[in-house]
Protein backbone atom coordinates (compact mmCIF):
# COMPACT_ATOMS: atom_id res chain seq x y z
CA UNK A 1 0.00 0.00 0.00
CA UNK A 2 1.10 3.18 -1.21
CA UNK A 3 1.05 6.12 1.79
CA UNK A 4 1.01 10.00 1.57
CA UNK A 5 3.93 10.29 4.35
CA UNK A 6 5.77 7.64 6.21
CA UNK A 7 7.18 8.77 10.17
CA UNK A 8 9.83 7.05 12.03
CA UNK A 9 11.93 7.16 15.28
CA UNK A 10 15.38 8.36 14.66
CA UNK A 11 16.79 8.56 17.87
CA UNK A 12 20.30 10.14 16.54
CA UNK A 13 22.58 10.68 13.86
CA UNK A 14 24.47 7.62 13.94
CA UNK A 15 25.00 5.25 11.20
CA UNK A 16 22.89 2.58 12.85
CA UNK A 17 19.55 4.76 13.69
CA UNK A 18 19.82 7.25 10.42
CA UNK A 19 19.84 3.83 8.18
CA UNK A 20 17.01 1.93 9.97
CA UNK A 21 14.74 4.82 9.84
CA UNK A 22 15.61 5.29 6.16
CA UNK A 23 14.54 1.60 6.19
CA UNK A 24 10.94 2.17 7.48
CA UNK A 25 9.79 5.68 6.04
CA UNK A 26 11.31 5.33 2.27
CA UNK A 27 9.19 1.86 1.30
CA UNK A 28 5.71 2.81 2.63
CA UNK A 29 5.61 6.42 0.21
CA UNK A 30 7.35 4.69 -3.09
CA UNK A 31 10.71 3.90 -2.04
CA UNK A 32 13.56 4.87 -4.14
CA UNK A 33 12.64 2.36 -7.04
CA UNK A 34 12.00 5.29 -10.08
CA UNK A 35 15.84 6.31 -9.66
CA UNK A 36 17.39 4.82 -12.21
CA UNK A 37 21.07 4.65 -13.94
CA UNK A 38 22.43 8.18 -15.23
CA UNK A 39 19.85 10.16 -13.49
CA UNK A 40 20.51 13.31 -12.25
CA UNK A 41 19.02 14.11 -8.40
CA UNK A 42 19.57 17.54 -7.07
CA UNK A 43 19.13 17.49 -3.42
CA UNK A 44 17.88 20.55 -1.91
CA UNK A 45 18.58 20.74 1.63
CA UNK A 46 18.28 23.17 4.58
CA UNK A 47 21.73 25.19 4.66
CA UNK A 48 20.28 28.45 5.89
CA UNK A 49 23.90 29.99 7.20
CA UNK A 50 27.21 28.49 7.89
CA UNK A 51 26.56 27.22 10.87
CA UNK A 52 27.34 23.84 12.54
CA UNK A 53 25.89 20.91 12.29
CA UNK A 54 25.22 20.95 16.36
CA UNK A 55 23.63 23.90 15.97
CA UNK A 56 20.01 22.06 14.24
CA UNK A 57 19.60 24.92 11.98
CA UNK A 58 20.73 23.11 9.12
CA UNK A 59 19.75 19.51 7.37
CA UNK A 60 22.35 17.17 9.08
CA UNK A 61 25.23 15.58 7.09
CA UNK A 62 24.76 12.04 8.54
CA UNK A 63 21.12 12.31 6.85
CA UNK A 64 22.19 13.06 3.42
CA UNK A 65 24.82 11.03 3.30
CA UNK A 66 22.79 8.02 3.94
CA UNK A 67 20.60 9.24 0.94
CA UNK A 68 23.44 10.10 -1.25
CA UNK A 69 24.71 6.48 -0.79
CA UNK A 70 21.25 5.28 -1.36
CA UNK A 71 20.99 6.91 -4.45
CA UNK A 72 24.76 6.86 -6.54
CA UNK A 73 24.10 3.17 -5.19
CA UNK A 74 21.27 2.96 -7.76
CA UNK A 75 23.78 4.83 -10.67
CA UNK A 76 22.18 8.12 -9.99
CA UNK A 77 24.36 11.50 -9.95
CA UNK A 78 23.85 13.84 -7.03
CA UNK A 79 23.95 17.38 -6.69
CA UNK A 80 23.39 18.85 -3.46
CA UNK A 81 22.58 22.39 -3.53
CA UNK A 82 21.56 25.64 -1.78
CA UNK A 83 21.19 29.55 -1.77
CA UNK A 84 21.30 31.00 2.36
CA UNK A 85 20.71 34.08 3.39
CA UNK A 86 23.27 36.65 2.67
CA UNK A 87 25.08 36.90 -1.15
CA UNK A 88 25.13 33.92 -3.10
CA UNK A 89 29.13 33.50 -4.33
CA UNK A 90 31.36 30.36 -4.02
CA UNK A 91 33.03 31.64 -1.40
CA UNK A 92 30.07 32.61 0.61
CA UNK A 93 28.80 28.31 -0.67
CA UNK A 94 31.90 26.66 0.81
CA UNK A 95 31.92 28.50 3.55
CA UNK A 96 28.44 27.32 3.95
CA UNK A 97 29.56 23.46 3.04
CA UNK A 98 32.64 23.58 5.58
CA UNK A 99 30.93 25.05 8.43
CA UNK A 100 27.79 22.39 7.91
CA UNK A 101 29.71 19.43 7.44
CA UNK A 102 28.87 18.52 3.92
CA UNK A 103 32.62 18.80 2.61
CA UNK A 104 32.96 15.57 3.90
CA UNK A 105 30.23 14.03 1.40
CA UNK A 106 32.39 15.74 -1.61
CA UNK A 107 34.90 13.64 -0.77
CA UNK A 108 32.74 10.26 -0.87
CA UNK A 109 31.89 11.91 -4.68
CA UNK A 110 28.58 13.96 -4.26
CA UNK A 111 28.95 17.40 -6.09
CA UNK A 112 27.86 19.99 -4.18
CA UNK A 113 26.74 23.01 -6.31
CA UNK A 114 29.21 26.23 -7.06
CA UNK A 115 26.57 27.71 -9.80
CA UNK A 116 25.74 31.12 -8.54
CA UNK A 117 24.17 31.69 -11.69
CA UNK A 118 20.26 32.50 -11.71
CA UNK A 119 17.87 33.28 -14.12
CA UNK A 120 13.82 34.62 -14.39
CA UNK A 121 10.42 32.49 -15.77
CA UNK A 122 7.28 32.96 -16.02
CA UNK A 123 4.85 31.08 -13.99
CA UNK A 124 1.79 30.54 -13.56
CA UNK A 125 1.14 30.69 -9.56
CA UNK A 126 -2.13 31.69 -7.65
CA UNK A 127 0.06 34.96 -6.79
CA UNK A 128 3.49 34.43 -8.42
CA UNK A 129 3.92 34.70 -12.23
CA UNK A 130 7.71 35.47 -12.43
CA UNK A 131 10.27 33.23 -10.35
CA UNK A 132 13.53 33.80 -9.78
CA UNK A 133 16.37 30.69 -9.21
CA UNK A 134 18.94 29.35 -9.33
CA UNK A 135 20.27 27.09 -12.42
CA UNK A 136 21.65 24.52 -10.87
CA UNK A 137 17.94 23.34 -10.39
CA UNK A 138 17.61 22.68 -14.19
CA UNK A 139 20.10 19.90 -14.18
CA UNK A 140 17.67 17.69 -12.23
CA UNK A 141 15.82 15.24 -13.64
CA UNK A 142 14.39 15.11 -10.06
CA UNK A 143 14.49 17.18 -6.77
CA UNK A 144 14.61 16.08 -3.21
CA UNK A 145 13.13 18.46 -0.49
CA UNK A 146 15.13 17.54 2.65
CA UNK A 147 14.19 20.07 4.82
CA UNK A 148 14.89 20.92 8.68
CA UNK A 149 12.37 21.13 11.72
CA UNK A 150 12.28 23.91 13.07
CA UNK A 151 10.58 26.84 14.56
CA UNK A 152 9.70 30.13 12.26
CA UNK A 153 9.19 33.88 13.53
CA UNK A 154 6.86 34.74 10.18
CA UNK A 155 5.02 31.67 9.49
CA UNK A 156 5.50 29.46 12.61
CA UNK A 157 7.17 26.41 11.47
CA UNK A 158 10.12 25.67 8.78
CA UNK A 159 9.44 22.50 6.99
CA UNK A 160 9.40 21.58 3.73
CA UNK A 161 7.31 24.26 1.84
CA UNK A 162 9.71 26.81 3.24
CA UNK A 163 12.35 24.69 2.40
CA UNK A 164 11.86 25.61 -0.93
CA UNK A 165 11.66 29.27 -0.57
CA UNK A 166 16.11 28.80 -0.92
CA UNK A 167 15.48 28.28 -4.52
CA UNK A 168 15.97 31.91 -4.66
CA UNK A 169 19.02 33.29 -4.65
CA UNK A 170 20.22 34.80 -1.53
CA UNK A 171 19.37 38.73 -1.60
CA UNK A 172 16.66 38.38 -3.50
CA UNK A 173 14.94 36.48 -0.56
CA UNK A 174 14.53 39.93 1.50
CA UNK A 175 12.91 41.72 -1.97
CA UNK A 176 10.67 38.73 -2.44
CA UNK A 177 9.33 39.64 1.26
CA UNK A 178 8.57 42.97 0.31
CA UNK A 179 6.56 41.58 -2.66
CA UNK A 180 4.54 39.33 -0.49
CA UNK A 181 4.28 41.01 3.37
CA UNK A 182 0.66 39.76 4.03
CA UNK A 183 1.42 36.22 5.01
CA UNK A 184 -1.03 34.86 3.72
CA UNK A 185 0.35 35.85 0.37
CA UNK A 186 4.05 34.91 1.40
CA UNK A 187 2.74 31.54 2.00
CA UNK A 188 0.80 31.19 -1.35
CA UNK A 189 4.11 31.90 -3.05
CA UNK A 190 5.66 29.47 -1.62
CA UNK A 191 3.50 27.16 -2.71
CA UNK A 192 3.28 28.71 -6.11
CA UNK A 193 7.18 27.49 -5.76
CA UNK A 194 6.48 24.20 -4.57
CA UNK A 195 4.15 23.62 -7.28
CA UNK A 196 6.81 24.72 -9.99
CA UNK A 197 9.33 22.30 -8.91
CA UNK A 198 7.50 19.12 -7.36
CA UNK A 199 9.87 17.66 -5.49
CA UNK A 200 9.93 13.46 -6.46
CA UNK A 201 10.20 12.83 -2.41
CA UNK A 202 10.10 15.24 0.59
CA UNK A 203 12.23 14.17 3.43
CA UNK A 204 12.35 16.45 7.18
CA UNK A 205 14.95 16.33 9.40
CA UNK A 206 13.35 16.05 12.84
CA UNK A 207 15.74 14.32 15.10
CA UNK A 208 16.78 17.31 16.28
CA UNK A 209 14.94 20.37 15.94
CA UNK A 210 15.41 23.79 16.63
CA UNK A 211 12.57 25.73 19.04
CA UNK A 212 12.28 29.27 20.37
CA UNK A 213 14.09 31.65 18.39
CA UNK A 214 14.34 29.93 14.84
CA UNK A 215 15.36 29.12 12.44
CA UNK A 216 18.59 30.19 12.95
CA UNK A 217 18.83 31.40 16.48
CA UNK A 218 16.76 28.93 18.61
CA UNK A 219 18.09 26.16 20.91
CA UNK A 220 18.37 22.25 19.32
CA UNK A 221 15.93 20.50 20.76
CA UNK A 222 15.74 15.91 20.03
CA UNK A 223 12.44 14.81 18.54
CA UNK A 224 13.50 12.33 17.38
CA UNK A 225 12.00 11.16 14.14
CA UNK A 226 12.52 10.80 10.44
CA UNK A 227 9.78 11.86 7.78
CA UNK A 228 9.01 11.24 4.02
CA UNK A 229 6.38 12.18 2.25
CA UNK A 230 5.43 12.11 -1.45
CA UNK A 231 4.31 16.00 -1.09
CA UNK A 232 6.08 18.71 0.82
CA UNK A 233 2.23 19.22 2.33
CA UNK A 234 2.10 15.99 3.44
CA UNK A 235 5.29 16.34 5.51
CA UNK A 236 4.73 19.46 6.90
CA UNK A 237 1.83 18.83 7.98
CA UNK A 238 3.12 15.32 10.24
CA UNK A 239 5.87 17.83 10.99
CA UNK A 240 3.55 20.14 12.82
CA UNK A 241 1.80 17.69 15.04
CA UNK A 242 5.32 16.27 16.29
CA UNK A 243 5.85 19.76 17.73
CA UNK A 244 2.33 20.46 18.90
CA UNK A 245 1.56 23.10 16.43
CA UNK A 246 -1.56 23.19 15.38
CA UNK A 247 -2.53 23.14 11.78
CA UNK A 248 -4.28 26.59 12.04
CA UNK A 249 -1.27 28.07 13.85
CA UNK A 250 0.48 26.59 10.53
CA UNK A 251 -0.32 29.36 7.61
CA UNK A 252 1.42 27.46 5.00
CA UNK A 253 -0.60 24.17 6.01
CA UNK A 254 -3.69 26.58 6.26
CA UNK A 255 -3.35 27.95 2.36
CA UNK A 256 -2.45 24.71 0.50
CA UNK A 257 -5.46 22.65 2.60
CA UNK A 258 -7.45 25.82 1.06
CA UNK A 259 -5.54 24.71 -2.38
CA UNK A 260 -7.12 21.17 -1.71
CA UNK A 261 -2.78 20.19 -2.03
CA UNK A 262 -3.21 18.47 1.39
CA UNK A 263 -6.00 18.06 4.57
CA UNK A 264 -5.66 19.73 7.49
CA UNK A 265 -5.61 17.41 9.56
CA UNK A 266 -2.95 14.63 10.50
CA UNK A 267 -6.19 12.38 11.06
CA UNK A 268 -6.47 12.50 7.13
CA UNK A 269 -3.68 11.60 5.90
CA UNK A 270 -2.45 8.26 4.97
CA UNK A 271 0.36 8.23 7.42
CA UNK A 272 2.68 4.81 8.09
CA UNK A 273 4.04 4.94 11.31
CA UNK A 274 2.93 6.23 14.59
CA UNK A 275 3.19 9.74 16.29
CA UNK A 276 2.94 8.05 19.88
CA UNK A 277 6.39 8.75 21.82
CA UNK A 278 7.38 10.86 19.39
CA UNK A 279 4.89 13.94 20.04
CA UNK A 280 6.83 16.80 21.93
CA UNK A 281 4.13 19.47 23.74
CA UNK A 282 6.36 21.47 25.07
CA UNK A 283 8.15 22.55 21.85
CA UNK A 284 8.74 26.38 22.03
CA UNK A 285 7.30 27.61 19.19
CA UNK A 286 5.95 31.48 17.90
CA UNK A 287 2.31 30.98 18.87
CA UNK A 288 0.60 32.71 15.83
CA UNK A 289 -3.09 33.77 16.49
CA UNK A 290 -6.29 34.29 14.46
CA UNK A 291 -7.31 38.11 13.89
CA UNK A 292 -10.50 36.94 11.66
CA UNK A 293 -12.47 37.62 14.58
CA UNK A 294 -11.82 41.22 14.35
CA UNK A 295 -12.50 41.56 10.42
CA UNK A 296 -15.94 42.50 11.55
CA UNK A 297 -15.23 45.27 13.66
CA UNK A 298 -16.57 48.59 12.56
CA UNK A 299 -13.89 50.95 14.71
CA UNK A 300 -11.04 50.38 12.38
CA UNK A 301 -8.60 51.97 14.64
CA UNK A 302 -9.95 49.63 17.45
CA UNK A 303 -9.07 46.56 14.80
CA UNK A 304 -5.62 48.17 14.33
CA UNK A 305 -4.99 48.06 18.07
CA UNK A 306 -6.35 44.85 19.16
CA UNK A 307 -3.82 43.28 16.23
CA UNK A 308 -1.28 45.41 16.81
CA UNK A 309 -1.46 44.07 20.67
CA UNK A 310 -2.05 40.57 19.50
CA UNK A 311 0.71 40.53 16.80
CA UNK A 312 4.71 39.18 17.29
CA UNK A 313 7.27 41.58 16.19
CA UNK A 314 11.26 41.77 16.09
CA UNK A 315 12.87 43.20 18.50
CA UNK A 316 16.64 43.78 19.30
CA UNK A 317 18.67 43.07 22.40
CA UNK A 318 21.24 46.12 22.59
CA UNK A 319 23.30 43.71 24.99
CA UNK A 320 23.87 41.00 22.27
CA UNK A 321 24.47 43.27 19.32
CA UNK A 322 27.63 44.06 18.16
CA UNK A 323 26.33 46.74 15.69
CA UNK A 324 26.96 45.42 12.35
CA UNK A 325 24.39 46.89 10.63
CA UNK A 326 23.57 43.98 8.88
CA UNK A 327 19.54 44.09 9.72
CA UNK A 328 20.00 47.69 8.56
CA UNK A 329 21.39 46.35 5.22
CA UNK A 330 18.94 43.51 4.48
CA UNK A 331 15.62 44.85 5.78
CA UNK A 332 13.43 44.88 2.88
CA UNK A 333 11.15 47.53 4.09
CA UNK A 334 14.12 50.06 4.87
CA UNK A 335 12.61 49.84 8.73
CA UNK A 336 15.77 49.60 10.64
CA UNK A 337 18.24 52.47 11.08
CA UNK A 338 21.16 52.34 13.41
CA UNK A 339 21.25 54.67 15.78
CA UNK A 340 24.34 54.59 18.28
CA UNK A 341 25.89 51.52 17.29
CA UNK A 342 22.42 49.64 17.95
CA UNK A 343 19.00 49.42 15.36
CA UNK A 344 15.76 51.37 16.08
CA UNK A 345 12.98 49.45 13.81
CA UNK A 346 10.39 51.71 12.50
CA UNK A 347 7.30 49.67 13.75
CA UNK A 348 5.00 51.59 10.42
CA UNK A 349 7.53 50.65 7.89
CA UNK A 350 8.08 47.18 9.19
CA UNK A 351 6.51 44.20 7.65
CA UNK A 352 7.10 41.56 9.70
CA UNK A 353 9.37 39.23 7.59
CA UNK A 354 11.61 38.33 10.38
CA UNK A 355 14.72 38.56 7.90
CA UNK A 356 16.67 40.26 10.53
CA UNK A 357 16.16 38.20 12.94
CA UNK A 358 17.28 35.06 11.06
CA UNK A 359 20.42 36.31 9.83
CA UNK A 360 21.29 38.55 12.87
CA UNK A 361 25.11 37.03 13.65
CA UNK A 362 24.29 37.46 17.11
CA UNK A 363 20.85 36.06 17.93
CA UNK A 364 20.70 40.37 18.82
CA UNK A 365 17.29 39.79 17.22
CA UNK A 366 14.72 38.35 18.73
CA UNK A 367 10.84 37.43 18.14
CA UNK A 368 9.27 39.38 21.10
CA UNK A 369 5.41 37.84 21.51
CA UNK A 370 3.15 40.72 23.00
CA UNK A 371 2.45 40.58 26.19
CA UNK A 372 -1.06 39.74 26.27
CA UNK A 373 -0.32 36.11 24.09
CA UNK A 374 2.67 35.55 26.71
CA UNK A 375 -0.50 36.37 29.93
CA UNK A 376 -2.84 33.75 27.66
CA UNK A 377 0.30 31.38 27.12
CA UNK A 378 0.19 31.14 30.84
CA UNK A 379 -3.37 31.30 31.13
CA UNK A 380 -3.39 28.23 28.83
S1 LIG B 1 22.45 42.14 12.63
FE1 LIG B 1 22.32 41.66 14.82
S2 LIG B 1 24.30 42.19 15.66
FE2 LIG B 1 24.17 43.18 13.65
S3 LIG B 1 23.35 45.24 14.11
FE3 LIG B 1 21.59 43.95 13.66
S4 LIG B 1 20.91 43.19 15.68
FE4 LIG B 1 22.99 43.99 15.94
S1 LIG C 1 12.52 45.18 10.63
FE1 LIG C 1 12.99 43.01 10.39
S2 LIG C 1 10.97 42.06 10.32
FE2 LIG C 1 10.64 44.24 9.95
S3 LIG C 1 10.66 44.43 7.72
FE3 LIG C 1 12.75 44.81 8.44
S4 LIG C 1 13.78 42.81 8.28
FE4 LIG C 1 11.56 42.43 8.18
Amino acid sequence: MLYDCAVAKCRSYSEEDVSRAFDDILPPVGGLDWVKKGMRIVIKPNLVSAMRPDAAATTHPALLKELCRRLTERGATVLIGDSPGGFFTVAAMNAVYSATGLNELERDGVALNRNVDYHTVDIDGQVMKKLTYTNYLDEADAIIDFAKLKSHGMVGMSGAVKNLFGVIPGLMKPETHYVYPDVSDFCNMLIDINEHFKPRLTLIDAVVGMEGNGPTAGTPRRIGALIAARTTYHADAVGARLIGMAPEGVPTIVEAAKRSLSPMNVEDIKLCGSLEGLIVGDFKTVPRKSIRFLQGTKFRFVQKVIADCLTHKPRPVNKLCMGCGKCERLCPAHAIEMRHGHPHIDRKKCIRCFCCQEFCPKAAMIVSRPLVMRALQRTK
